[in-house]
């Protein structure tokens, strides 16, 4: 280890900057943000730091540095363009055994600054030893994406609940294994969805029910769609309730390599899906779901596309509401979004749809009756899920209720994923491109005029391989 990390209390404390130019201010604003009392030392000032003096929340001196300045700081920048100033600078704060940092030059400092995340109280520092600042700057913002700006509220509610907690657990490891359970559960949880209120609630029913029964603590169920194959197209809160749940309860429409992304040794239940070939019944899923939570489990269905778009989601919740039971829903991008992008076509455009519809091609009873009317308007998307089964009558019917025969639509076949297939053919022939082709669920089908967009726009072609591996699937969610 090159450097010892630390963290600086200077709050309230003296701290002298040498130097009035952007790279004094830059270290000026971190100092002020820790609380710093700053004395700037610098016949000029660029206008920022001017503005810093005119406002009082630093005090200037202006005139070059001088060797009196040292003393009785708690930490000294020196950031002139001046060498031989920063080498004195660097040399007497040793000698007066204060923390020094020149900007630039690792060589003169006795402490060097990190790249910061800032969740106060929560603060990430990143450091690469002064060798390459602009990879800690990268590392940073990978990081800052993975860290939800709540992590912050997060320690400050832990924080108010922690002396009552250490009076009720004497144990140190029973304190340790409840706080783990707190930060990656329902409360935390709460606390990133901006529910601050709630969250208290819930962690004081948590404190409350150490000293109660234990057993009776009852789990909650997370609905979260995963998108339409793409792993990397999953969100980030759909990642992090992947990585904390006890059981996932998933169906043929989510692909291998998201399932790989949840938890190692959480337990994995399938409950299929396909065309009048139903392992469990959906009322059968949504008691399922309610027994493994009433268990005290974290319970993840996850889903494909967007839980609540052609995915039963509210029927699912529905349940899960009459029994009392928490839970949490989360967005994944829908087949329709995902497949269009990646496809190039948009779903609308100024010059050819002002609207878009999503349909479901499939009814409970098997037939496909639907709205043609409606349909077949003139300046909309239409977008089919579940449609491959009614293709001839989707055809068909468009065509009788006035969209013109040659209107281009689009087959799209395991859109997202590296087996992505896109047909594109006029409405009349789709019916006839889906057996030629041999098209195969999940598909979607778009109908309309931004289908010609596709030669322009399309980027992603399916035979740049990729995503591979076998990926079992089946058209219907219902
Ligand atoms: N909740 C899902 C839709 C479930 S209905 C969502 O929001 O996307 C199942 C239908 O979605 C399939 O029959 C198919 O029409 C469509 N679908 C889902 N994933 C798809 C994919 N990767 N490529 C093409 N169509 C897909």
């Amino acid at each position: 280890m090159d450097y010892l990390p630390v963290f600086l209390k200077i709050e309230g404390r003296p701290c002298l900057v040498v130097g009035g130019g952007q790279v004094a201010a830059r270290k000026i604003e971190l100092l002020r943000k820790a609380g710093g009392v700053i004395k700037l030392v610098a016949p000029e000032l660029c206008d920022e730091l001017s503005v810093l003096v005119r406002d009082g929340a630093v005090t200037h001196i202006a005139r070059n540095f001088s060797e009196g300045d040292i003393a009785g700081n708690n930490l000294v920048i020196a950031a002139t363009d001046n060498e031989e100033v920063n080498g004195r600078i660097s040399r007497l704060a040793r000698e007066h055994c204060i923390p020094v940092n020149v900007v630039d030059n690792p060589d003169l400092c006795s402490f060097i600054m990190p790249s910061i995340i800032d969740r106060s109280p929560v603060q990430i520092a990143v450091s690469t030893g002064g060798k390459s600042p602009v990879l800690a700057r990268l590392l940073r913002s990978r990081l800052e994406s993975y860290i939800p700006a709540a992590y912050g509220r997060l320690a400050d509610l832990v924080d108010s609940s922690r002396n009552q907690v250490k009076q009720r657990i004497r144990d140190s490891k029973t304190k340790l294994i409840f706080w783990e359970k707190v930060l990656q559960g329902r409360v935390a949880e709460l606390v990133f969805a901006g529910k601050e209120e709630a969250a208290k609630t819930a962690l004081q029913k948590e404190i409350d029910a150490i000293t109660t029964d234990d057993t009776a603590r009852s789990g909650e169920v997370y609905l979260v769609g995963a998108g339409p194959g793409d792993p990397d197209l999953i969100t980030f809160r759909a990642l992090r309730l992947m990585q904390q749940s006890d059981v996932v309860v998933y169906d043929r429409l989510v692909a291998p390599q998201i399932l790989d992304l949840v938890r190692r040794d959480a337990e994995k239940i399938y409950v299929g899906k396909a065309r009048a070939k139903h392992t469990l019944t959906q009322e059968n899923i949504n008691q399922l779901l309610v027994r493994l939570a009433k268990e005290g489990k974290r319970v993840l269905r996850l889903k494909g596309g967007d839980p609540f778009i052609f995915g039963r989601g509210g029927e699912e919740i529905e349940t899960l509401t009459e029994e009392q039971i928490p839970f949490q829903v989360v967005p994944g991008i829908t087949a329709a979004s995902g497949c269009a992008s990646y496809a190039g076509i948009p779903l609308t455009h100024r010059d050819y749809a002002q609207a878009c519809i999503f349909v479901t091609g499939h009814l409970k009873d098997g037939s496909v009756d639907l709205d043609w009317e409606m349909l077949a308007r003139p300046g909309q998307t239409v977008v089919f899920y579940m449609g491959l089964h009614g293709i001839d009558q989707i055809s068909r019917e468009l065509i009788a209720h006035g969209i013109p025969k040659e209107t281009p639509s689009a087959l799209i076949q395991q859109g997202t994923t590296f087996n992505q297939r896109v047909f594109v053919a006029s409405l009349d022939r789709l019916p006839e491109m889906v057996r030629k082709e041999d098209i195969k669920p999940p598909t979607i089908i778009i109908v309309g005029n931004v289908v010609s967009l596709h030669s322009k726009l399309k980027w992603f072609e399916p035979e740049y391989g990729g995503m591979s591996g076998k990926w079992e699937i089946s058209e219907y969610s219902d």
